[in-house]
């Protein structure tokens, strides 16, 4: 549902894995026992605060309904801005912390419009410095109001990525670039309640699928994973086998598998648990439920499920 950002070749800078900074709260803590670096801050330091760039909103027919669904549910200079803030901070390191390269985008203007879809990410016709964010009126009003306001926030956020991303040179897999977008959303807190992790298929299918997957790495191979991979799309042209190797020791694909086993081990967890749960509400006698380890369940104690 985009256009790769336009970039432009910029000085190397080396990105170690560590960050100085908490960033948006996360949103998934399963797989930390999967960690095979201990790379959490010690200390959390100031919240980043990035500059902002110019930040602008077009509704092109305010008399449509989702214009005012989208100005009623959201302070649009707030949403803009935080969206920012979200993707720079997950993205890159703070400004007095600079071993990141943030991406010279210059504006950001949000245009809502009737179209068909959800939204997507452009240069302007000018200079791909200045992006532009094409966001569904339609898709907007068709939003449930419990969910309104932050389904608006989540895919501004997902697209505000496309704003600040690398590519690669135009080389990355598209389904790495919008698995970073979704990973993004998914760490400012954003995901929708439908999203859920699977492993099936491949690595790189793209959006959340690939997000869960990155959440994954960033959790086995420390804080600050997704922000070098970032990082290096934005000085080499993708070479998969080199890439991850050169990353974290081995291929994607073994990556994946790991995954798959992790999810698969996770959901069995959380399908015990629920069976314990359930028996729990349905035993009679105290003495059982004193005799219950939600944590480890027992066959013999609670039965099949
Ligand atoms: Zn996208």
């Amino acid at each position: 549902m985009t256009e790769l950002p336009g970039t432009s070749p910029l000085p190397t800078v080396f990105l170690p894995a560590q960050s100085l900074v908490t960033p948006a709260p996360r949103a998934q803590k399963s797989f930390s026992n999967t960690k095979e670096t201990s790379t959490e801050p010690s200390t959390t330091l100031k919240k980043p605060t990035f500059t902002l760039p110019k930040l602008r909103l077009e509704i092109r027919d305010l008399n449509h309904a989702g214009a005012e669904s989208f100005l009623t549910s959201v302070t649009a200079s707030q949403a803009l801005a935080t969206s920012v803030q979200s993707v720079l901070s997950l993205l890159y390191h703070t400004p007095d912390s600079p071993t990141t390269t943030v991406p010279t985008t210059r504006s950001v203007t949000l245009i809502l419009r009737p179209m068909g879809g959800v939204a997507y990410t452009t240069g302007s016709d000018l200079d791909s410095d200045h992006k532009e964010i094409h966001f569904s009126l339609d898709y907007i009003n068709g939003i449930s109001t419990s969910r309104k306001a932050d389904e608006i926030l989540g895919v501004l956020t997902h697209e505000m990525v496309h704003c600040y991303q690398y590519d690669a040179f135009g080389t990355c897999p598209g389904g790495l670039v919008e698995g970073i977008a979704d990973w993004v959303r998914l760490n400012a807190n954003l995901s929708p309640p439908h999203w859920k992790k699977e492993a099936s298929g491949n690595w790189d299918a793209g959006y959340q699928h690939t997000g869960y997957f990155l959440e994954y790495l960033e959790q086995r191979f420390g804080k600050g994973t997704v922000r070098r991979i970032n990082e290096k799309l934005r000085i080499e042209r993708y070479e998969q086998k080199k890439f991850w190797t050169e990353l974290v020791g081995r291929p994607v694909e073994q990556l994946w598998g790991d995954y798959a086993e992790a999810v698969e081990k996770e959901l069995k967890k959380a399908e015990e648990e629920e069976c314990v749960l359930v028996e729990k509400e349905d035993a009679s006698t105290p003495k059982v439920l004193e005799e219950s380890t939600p944590t480890k369940p027992s066959k013999e104690l609670w039965g099949e499920c």
